[in-house]
């Protein structure tokens, strides 16, 4: 088994808009989004990928070593990169633990899924995060509309809350959801669909959602390679 020394790390490149520290908590992810970069990051086989679905080796445990070690606290700490902290149809109580050990220290989570986390709302609080997906697409094993609803239960109990809408792949929907879900979210991260054909206009999109988060007030944040695109136009 290899022994995982430092699960708590510092992004690199585009992930780095996302947060200054993460964990990933599984080997894979079965949530099969036609877009997932993760294989080709980690490379393994995609479908590997999406059918062998584990808690890594040991990963609470080395959480818990490495906040010890190097006395981590006052953080927030994203969940996760490379895999989802609730994989649909896994048991995740792994990710309850993960949580559990980096509030005790002081820490908190931005977490971000496509999965249902609602097992764990009772461990969030004010300085928390939960976050959603929502590329505008009704594919796949998860059903976006609870996710929005989970959102909004999770802002009810004041925990704060966010919608990462990346990659962006049907335009029209992620312009509805914002103009009509801008009271759910705390604050919103959009993205273009990097690598992958589309017909959007990426400058048009991009200008248009920048007007909309204006208009309704709500906190917004363009990544970068959808910005670069809004600079051309
Ligand atoms: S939810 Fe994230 S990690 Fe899982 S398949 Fe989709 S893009 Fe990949």
């Amino acid at each position: 088994m290899k022994t995982i020394y430092r699960p708590v790390y510092t992004p690199k490149g585009a992930a780095k808009e996302y947060g200054d520290c993460a964990i990933n908590i599984f080997t894979g992810c079965p949530h099969r989004c036609y877009y997932c970069f993760v294989p080709q990051v980690l490379r393994r086989n995609r479908e590997q990928f999406h059918s062998d679905v584990r808690p890594r080796d040991g990963i609470v445990e080395a959480v818990r070593r490495q906040i010890e070690r190097e006395q981590i606290t006052g953080k927030l700490i994203h969940l996760c990169f490379t895999c989802d902290p609730y994989p649909t149809g896994y048991d995740t109580t792994p990710t309850r633990e993960v949580i559990k050990i980096l509030k005790e220290s002081g820490n908190h989570v931005q977490i971000l899924t496509k999965g249902d986390g609602s097992r764990d709302f009772d461990l969030l609080d004010s300085g928390d995060w939960y976050g959603v997906t929502y590329d505008g697409s009704y594919d796949g094993v998860y059903m976006p509309s609870d996710r929005v609803q989970d959102a909004f239960y999770t802002k009810s109990l004041g925990i704060k809350t966010w919608c990462s809408f990346e990659p962006v792949v049907n335009a029209v929907m992620v312009l509805d959801c914002i103009e009509n879900c801008s009271d759910v979210f705390d604050q919103v991260k959009i993205g273009k669909l990097n690598y992958f054909q589309s017909d959007i206009n990426w400058a048009e999109f991009g200008h248009k959602a920048e007007a909309l988060c204006k208009e309704l007030g709500l906190d917004y944040y363009i990544k970068d390679s959808l910005r670069a695109e809004m600079e051309k136009a």
